[in-house]
């Protein structure tokens, strides 16, 4: 399958001037209102009426259940009555796996009708994110972030069988005790129902999980009619950059990648153990074949990189050589275009070997093709500076016409999740891996993100009772991830 070719199409649906027009609350995050205006019609994706309504609803209910603290008492929150709550406790990981957690978190309260709060006291949401809910915040009072150490574990609080227990830490993080991997059971769903507060450990995408819990699912699948959907709308709603951050990017997109017809969005991840320089060549050819193979990118004019055949045949691939001259395959590229291509990595080495092959050989159409890259970091500190510069990287990559990303990568998970694409996905286990057998690359099956570790274990979860509708539901719905066999995509 190959990526069609998107014109360039007016970029809102909505007139300008209404977006710009917006209301205070809109002031104080622009990119609330704005972020359709970077948009095609194709990647709007509209909200259900019903989502629409949950989340008034859910805004409402967010305001009555704002945490004020107690008079003269610097630890303890007063909590109205009927109120319940999912603390978001930030990890240390990369702000893929962080966003993809808070999401998750999100879709639990709003389907459990918990107020969401988030700990920031650890990584950086709080600086990088809006506030979401207009008329409260989502922050947890600093002075009471403490009392998680009195929350029970999931496993103490089952021992109890939930009696007297108003607080219970739970861990979805990819290593789980046996009574967390029990979380999205009936079961305990049933017993943490009374619980005031949840406290959400997690570096996952749980969404699917949430999709196969019977009571959860009517109201999800409902929210969601298209389940493919759901990170895309949610992290619109959630995931939006303060208005510094939303400026930068609004400038970098203006002054290298809007005057461009087409925008490619193109994310090189190398994780730290397959970080050898020897492999860079490797990797740029990797990302050319498939470029090429998949019309992302237009074809060089001249034979390139000569390469010995071994390699050629190590990564199951063309030459690129063969693939740039006298291809019959049904080409997009037919008319003269303009082609931004934006490379984030942590590397300088693929923007650089990218942006000389097209400066040094002219494409077969005339297609003029500039190419981009906003950082390289070197390597993960996981400082503001860099979350900053990594969340201005997702949303410009989340407004590509074409996107490639690199398996089981959550930073390219959450760009095309926001961007609702489905991208070319690039597979470098090909090259660091020594018994891989998938494809170096091949086509989304949604855009959805992969929940990595779904511990789905039947005897874990006893005596569920699934009607045959959301059986077969599940079975049309929930996939093995292409890049994780053991993991599940939305679809
Ligand atoms: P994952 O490790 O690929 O699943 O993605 P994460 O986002 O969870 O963690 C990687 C971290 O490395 C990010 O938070 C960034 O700080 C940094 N990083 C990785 N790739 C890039 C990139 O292309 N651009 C920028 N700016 N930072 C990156």
């Amino acid at each position: 399958t190959e990526l069609k070719l998107i014109p360039k199409l007016p970029v809102t649906t909505r007139p300008a001037q209404l977006a710009e027009s917006s209301s205070s609350i809109d002031k104080a995050c622009m990119s609330r209102s704005q972020q359709q205006m970077y948009r095609d019609s194709a990647h709007q994706f509209p909200r259900s009426v019903l989502l629409d309504h949950a989340l008034e609803k859910y805004t409402e209910m967010h305001s009555q259940c704002a945490l004020l603290l107690d008079d003269g008492n610097d630890t303890s929150v007063q909590v109205k009555k009927g109120c319940q709550y999912v603390v978001y406790l930030e990890g240390y990981e990369g702000l893929g796996n962080r966003l993809l957690s808070l999401v998750s978190a999100f879709a639990y309260a709003m389907v459990t009708h918990r107020a969401l709060v988030i700990d920031a006291r650890r990584g950086h949401l709080a600086q990088l994110l809006c506030e979401p809910f207009h008329n409260s915040s989502w922050l947890l009072p600093p002075q009471f972030v403490d009392a998680v150490w009195g929350a029970s574990t999931l496993e103490d609080a089952m021992r109890w069988n939930f009696q007297n227990v108003t607080s219970v830490r739970i861990n979805l993080r990819h290593k789980q005790t046996e009574a967390d991997q029990t979380f999205f059971c009936p079961a305990t769903q049933k017993g943490v129902r009374n619980i005031t507060w949840i406290w959400w450990e997690s570096n996952q995408y749980y969404v699917p999980r949430l999709f196969m819990i019977p009571d959860f699912w009517s109201l999800l699948s409902s929210w969601f009619p298209d389940p493919s959907l759901v990170f895309t709308q949610l992290t619109r709603f959630l995931c939006l950059p303060q208005n510094h951050i939303w400026a930068q990017i609004k400038r970098i997109r203006a002054a290298y990648l809007a005057s461009s017809m087409i925008q490619v969005g193109l994310q090189v991840r190398r994780h730290a153990n397959a970080d050898n320089a020897t492999l860079v060549p490797l990797v740029h050819e990797l990302i050319m074949n498939c470029s090429l193979k998949h019309h992302v990118l237009p074809k060089l004019v001249l034979p390139v990189m000569p390469q010995r055949k071994e390699q050629q045949l190590a990564l199951g691939n063309q030459p690129v050589a063969e693939m740039s001259v006298g291809s019959s395959s049904s080409s997009s590229w037919t008319t003269t275009q303009s082609v931004a291509v934006l490379v984030t990595s942590l590397h300088i080495q693929y923007y650089e070997k990218l942006r000389n092959l097209y400066v040094e050989h002219g494409t077969e159409d005339g297609t003029v093709v500039s190419v981009h890259m906003v950082s390289h970091e070197g390597v993960e500190n996981e400082s503001y500076e860099q979350a900053v510069k990594a969340l201005t990287e997702i949303w410009l990559l989340s407004f590509s016409n074409k996107l490639e990303t690199t398996s089981w990568s959550t930073f390219g998970y959450v760009a095309q999740g926001l961007g609702g694409l489905q991208p070319i996905i690039l597979n470098f286990f090909t090259i660091d891996a020594q018994h891989e057998t998938r494809p170096a690359c091949f086509l989304g099956q949604s855009s959805d993100p992969c929940l990595h570790y779904p511990f789905v274990k039947p005897s874990k979860c006893a005596g569920v009772k699934m009607s045959r509708q959301h059986s077969k539901w599940i079975t049309t719905h929930i996939r093995p991830c292409q890049d994780e066999v053991n993991g599940l995509q939305l679809c």
